[in-house]
Parts: structure tokens; C-alpha cells; sequence
């Protein structure tokens, strides 16, 4: 019996019964590396049913990724992307040529904010994953774009952002607490990745 059959075995009656709504909760589609070691859901910390995840060698934005992103938008509802790489990645390796993390990272978030075939690309985060700690940190987002006439004279060196925004607990960025997206008025934070992180953050230090 090969593999997947004893796989299939093993499937429980309860985990087909939960079948997850197909929209995902919290409007978020994450592209991913295929490597065992990284668990998108546990990094972000997120539930099954929270996002779509798309899973290649090196988390590369392909003409397929794009499709697929461009379904999960258009059909699906969700709104923000985030690309998630790692430390050590032998699919990047092979795909990009020995190209090192970081660039190959911001070279993924430029390609998907250039495809025209994604509605929403307002709220597309890099973030990189260190496997050897668990720990995720955005490498690039939203800031990194050509900053907002608005938001260019508080940039995050600033003390105080000018009335009427508020500053991210978490990355310090300025937002406008009433943004398009839902996810941007969660209190203290920017966005829902930034509460996560803060939160995740909080859980490591306790
Ligand atoms: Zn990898």
C-alpha cells in the first residue's frame, strides 16, 4: 500500500464533517514555500479556515500564483496577501539562483503589486520566516511603497502622527483608522497581521 493510501485510511469521519466555509474568515490569501518546516498557519497564527494558502519551491509568484490569487480575490472575498519566505530556503535556491532571502522576497511582493489581474493589492506584506526560532517579521508592506501624499510628512521616525491618523503599535507605520479595509481598524494596530504579530510577540515573551 503505498502512501496516500494509508493516508486516506487515516482520515477521520469528523475532519471530513467540519468542512470549513470556503470564503476565508479573515479575507487573507498567504503564498508559501513547500518546505516541511514551515507551518503558515502556526507562524501567523492562524486557523484553517482564516485564509487561502498557496504552497510552491520558494513561495515564488508564478503565472499561476497570480490566477490564483486573482480567483481568491474576485470570488472568494479576501482582500490582503502575504507572502511568507524563510531562512534556509533550498526551493528559492534552485528557482532564483543562489538570489538571497530578502531580495527574492521584495522581488515576490513587487510582482504581485504589479499584476494588474489582483484587484486589491493595497495590503500585500513580505514576511520572512527564521526557522531555526519560529519568529516572522515583515520584511516589506505597505510602507515600503511609495508613501501616501498624506501620510509622507509622519513618516516612522515621527513622533507624532498628524491628527486624524493614528501610529501602529506594532510597526509604527501611520494609518487612517477608517481605510477601505476592514482589517485596518483593529484598534491599536494597522492591521490584523500587526495584532497578530503583536500578539504572537506577547506570547513568546511570557
Ligand atoms: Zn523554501
Amino acid at each position: 500500500m503505498g502512501l496516500t493510501e494509508r493516508l486516506l485510511d487515516t482520515v477521520s469521519e469528523p475532519a471530513l464533517a467540519a468542512e470549513p466555509a470556503a470564503r476565508p474568515r479573515r479575507a487573507l490569501a498567504v503564498l508559501t514555500c513547500m518546505d516541511p518546516r514551515v507551518d503558515p498557519l502556526a507562524a501567523l497564527g492562524l486557523r484553517r479556515e482564516d485564509a487561502h494558502v498557496l504552497r510552491n519551491a520558494g513561495g515564488m509568484v508564478t503565472s499561476d500564483v497570480i490566477e490564483s490569487l486573482s480567483v481568491s480575490q474576485r470570488m472568494l472575498g479576501t482582500r490582503e496577501i502575504v507572502v511568507l519566505h524563510h531562512t534556509g530556503c533550498a526551493g528559492l535556491g534552485a528557482r532564483a539562483h543562489g538570489r538571497r532571502a530578502e531580495p527574492a522576497l521584495r522581488e515576490a511582493v513587487r510582482t504581485i503589486i504589479a499584476a494588474r489581474r489582483i484587484p486589491h493589492r493595497d495590503q500585500v506584506h513580505g514576511l520572512l520566516l527564521d526557522t531555526a526560532t519560529g519568529r516572522v517579521r515583515e520584511v516589506t508592506g505597505p510602507a515600503a511603497q511609495p508613501p501616501h501624499p498624506a501620510a509622507a510628512t509622519h513618516g516612522p521616525g515621527a513622533a507624532h502622527p498628524v491628527p486624524g491618523t493614528h501610529q501602529c503599535a506594532w510597526c509604527h507605520r501611520p494609518f487612517a483608522p477608517t481605510g477601505r479595509s476592514r482589517w485596518r481598524h483593529s484598534g491599536a494596530y494597522c492591521g490584523d497581521l500587526c495584532r497578530l504579530a503583536a500578539r504572537r510577540a506577547k506570547g513568546a515573551h511570557h
